[in-house]
């Protein structure tokens, strides 16, 4: 489901990482629609624009959809077995859905359209030295704006 090693280094991923190390959620949005672009693209999918900035976004979304990892897929992962892997809808643009690792929770405990919130952890991975500082999400434990 994710992609096997986060892009660091691809410029239209480096600020999300960037930001991600000093514990900030962002999404490029297009200023002329205001529409969020995940994954980034050079250009809005919805009016071609390409005026694209990255904006803070709340970190609250919703849980649509997750795998237990039980077995191993990508060598770099060796040792983070078993984990949840999921996608989130996020609260300013139902569109996203963000592929992440879902942390903090027993999987029998999840469900469709669960409240989810943001926090930051220091994923390893095998061959790569250090640790990358990435979001994941937990079941939010604030409620949810009405
Ligand atoms: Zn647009």
């Amino acid at each position: 489901m994710a992609a096997p090693l986060p892009e660091l280094d691809w410029p239209l991923t480096r600020p999300f990482w960037d930001a991600a190390r000093k514990g900030r959620l962002v999404m490029p949005r297009c200023e002329d629609c205001a529409r969020h672009v995940w994954y980034p693209e050079e250009r809005c999918p919805d009016c071609r624009g390409e005026r694209i900035s990255w904006v803070d976004v709340s970190g609250r979304g919703r849980l649509f959809s997750w795998a237990e990892v039980k077995h191993l897929l990508h060598p770099p992962y060796e040792g983070q077995i078993p984990y949840v892997s999921g996608l989130v809808t996020l609260e300013e643009d139902p569109r996203i859905r963000y592929v992440t690792r879902i942390v903090d929770c027993d999987p029998a405990d999840l469900s469709i359209d669960l409240p989810m919130e943001v926090v930051f952890r220091t994923l390893t991975f095998r061959g790569v030295a250090g640790g990358v500082r990435a979001p994941v999400f937990r079941p939010a434990r604030t409620p949810a704006r009405s």
